[in-house]
């Protein structure tokens, strides 16, 4: 179990990261996703991840130091409806950057609303990751709000649809911060990456 997490950093520029001395996973999603309810339910700590953070908001990567052993990186959501072209641009430039030259990352957790239909920016996302080398892999959340057969439902349909375009299916894991399901899971699977 997580014992230990702290905020280390926010900035919204790649090179102005920690240096790369320990191994890194991060978290990535639409905005709502769920993404900072899962993080904190990982960590334990109610308030790490700041949840439901506004449209237009400053867009940071957040750097939180797991355990002293690893980093846990919080970056900010895609999907938002009202930005600007300047703001997107912004997040891919800085995200693309931070995704593809962090040295010590060792996975990207890209977070996926278990009751949604296949969404055309995460199937994207998740071509991109592939074509770039990222290996990421996919986290349903809120595996709660719905039947565990309308859950399998709606992930069966997303694999098929991530098989249509891309040979190969990333790993993933079904969780709800709601009850705390996947959350072992999730650990056990970041503790795997981060180990020497
Ligand atoms: P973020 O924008 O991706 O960081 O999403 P948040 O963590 O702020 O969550 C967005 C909304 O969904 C909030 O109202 C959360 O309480 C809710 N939520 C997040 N995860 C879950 C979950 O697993 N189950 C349920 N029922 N609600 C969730």
């Amino acid at each position: 179990m997580i014992q230990k997490a702290e905020f280390v950093v926010s900035n919204n520029n790649p090179s102005n990261c920690p240096k790369p001395d320990r191994a890194e996973v991060a978290f990535i999603g639409r905005s709502n996703v769920g993404k900072s309810s899962l993080i904190n339910m990982l960590t334990g700590k109610k308030e790490l991840a700041k949840t439901s953070q506004k449209p237009g908001k400053t867009q940071l990567i957040n750097h939180f130091k797991i355990d002293d052993r690893w980093y846990l990186v919080d970056l900010p959501g895609y999907g938002f409806a009202k930005v600007n072209v300047k703001v997107k641009e912004g997040w891919e430039n800085m995200i693309t950057t931070y995704l593809t030259k962090r040295e010590n990352l060792c996975g990207v957790f890209v977070l996926i609303d278990s009751r949604l239909e296949p969404q055309k920016i995460d199937l994207d996302f998740l071509l991109w990751c592939g074509t770039n080398g990222v290996p990421a892999a996919i986290v349903f959340t809120k595996a709660d709000k719905q039947s565990k057969s309308k859950t399998h439902q709606n992930i069966q349909k997303f694999l098929k649809k991530m098989n249509e375009i891309f040979e190969e299916i990333p790993d993933y894991l079904i969780t709800s911060s709601e009850t705390g399901q996947g959350k072992d899971d999730l650990e056990e699977f970041i503790l795997d990456l981060v180990k020497e």
